[in-house]
């Protein structure tokens, strides 16, 4: 690798982790410093589409997410009643099916396996506290008051990225007015793909996550001013809106949501920083830099797509700073052209959910054929 030996990457999640995979196997020596003592990734599941499995293949963990998971064709889609509307959703890419459903654990801990057994050095419960980032090189403050240089440093720290704070300033999520609930189950016996349910109030989904397990989303919008709910509210507020859904699968889920424990409720942001996501020595990547609303399933795609990119174009520069505008070419366009799509169909969404009528013009198919056609497209 000509443009860099050692690097420093902050946040270990599944952004942090690719990119840590992919330069490992180029020969990078690479630290993750993780903010949590250890992981405790919650046990709900991800839906990644082809273009996921695709960036999977290249740092060589596709097939083992697909024996781990469940791949899957196209989804279908129902009224709340389970009349069928149609099949939507990514096509296969190269050998990879539309879909595969996965416990976000398990996809955790088949990356943490990975970049173990090749060499990454993880700096459990450490983050950095200052960074000092120049033109040759980083160096870095950590928690524990040790100092580390590194040639450049990866913040791949999540949608409140501390790190982006360090190297831009001052950057807020915007609250999209849309919240998810997430619950696993026993996988239902008639679940042979992923199903989705529109209501008047919230739409649901059951995606399957191994031949064992499913895990159910449910779409609602809690109001403006996102108001916190307390756990004690979360079962009667799931069970409240699942009595809209007539159909089996979600009575029988309704029955089956007991612990409000296991309810993972979240309010959903979304933010972009604006091109170029590096200054000098130190470069944002994953939600950090373009934090989708999850209405068209990519965000951790696009984090898988950034650490692949990034160590492909740091194997191929002669300097980081061609490397750094040589990703941001290969990534600005396609990672905003689904983040607009995504708060696009969020904000439609939200507008069905208040009874509100659409916006002249507005053409679901066109938003997600276009968006699905950029994820798709080589990246
Ligand atoms: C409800 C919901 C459903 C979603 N469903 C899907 C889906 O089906 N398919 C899909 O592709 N995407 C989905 N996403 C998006 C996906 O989860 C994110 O895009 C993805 O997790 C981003 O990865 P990341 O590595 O950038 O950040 P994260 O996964 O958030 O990882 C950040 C890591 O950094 C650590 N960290 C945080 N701060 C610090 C710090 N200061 N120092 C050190 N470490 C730190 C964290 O502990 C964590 O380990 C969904 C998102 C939501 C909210």
């Amino acid at each position: 690798m000509s443009a860099v030996k050692k690097v420093l990457v902050v946040g270990g999640g599944i952004g942090g982790q690719s990119v840590a995979i992919a330069l490992a196997k180029k020969g990078v020596e690479v630290e993750i410093a993780e903010r949590l003592d250890a992981f405790n990734v919650y046990g709900v599941g991800i839906i990644q589409q082809s273009n996921a499995l695709r960036a999977l293949d290249r740092i060589g963990l596709a097939d083992k997410t697909m024996e781990e998971g469940y791949p899957y064709g196209q989804l279908k889609m129902f009224t709340a009643g389970g009349h069928f509307l149609g099949l939507a959703g990514a096509p296969p890419v190269e050998k990879y099916p539309s879909h595969n459903g996965i416990s976000r654990r398990t996809l955790h801990e088949i990356m943490y396996e990975e970049a173990i057994k090749i060499g990454v050095i993880y700096k459990m419960g450490t983050t950095v506290t200052k960074i000092d980032n120049n033109e040759n090189d980083v160096t870095v403050t950590f928690t524990d008051n040790t100092q580390g240089t590194y040639d450049i440093l990866i913040a791949s720290d999540g949608i409140n990225s501390d790190m982006r704070a360090l190297i831009f300033g001052e950057f807020k999520p915007r609250y999209m007015g849309v919240s998810v609930w997430r619950y696993a189950f026993k996988k239902h016996e008639d679940l042979d793909t992923a199903y989705m349910y529109y209501g008047k109030r919230s739409k649901i989904g059951f995606i399957p996550m191994c031949d064992e397990t499913m895990y159910m989303f449910l779409v609602s919008a809690e109001g403006a001013d996102n108001p916190w709910i307390e756990k004690s509210a979360y079962i009667p507020m799931l069970k409240d809106y699942l009595a809209e859904f007539p159909v089996k699968i979600a009575q029988d889920a309704r029955e089956q949501i007991t612990d409000p424990n296991l309810v993972n409720y979240r309010p959903i942001e979304a933010s972009h920083l604006p091109d170029p996501w590096f200054k000098n020595r130190a470069i944002v990547i994953g939600d950090g830099a373009h934090a989708t609303v999850p209405q068209l399933g990519s965000g951790a795609a696009l984090a898988l797509e950034d650490g692949v990119v990034l160590a492909e174009e740091l194997e191929k520069a002669s300097t980081v700073d061609e490397a750094f505008r040589a990703f941001m070419k290969r990534r600005y366009d396609r990672c905003m052209a689904i983040v607009n799509a995504s708060e696009t169909l969020a904000k439609w969404e939200l507008m069905e959910f208040e009874g509100k009528p659409l916006p002249e013009g507005a053409n679901l198919g066109k938003v997600i054929g276009q968006a699905v056609g950029t994820l798709m497209a080589p990246f």
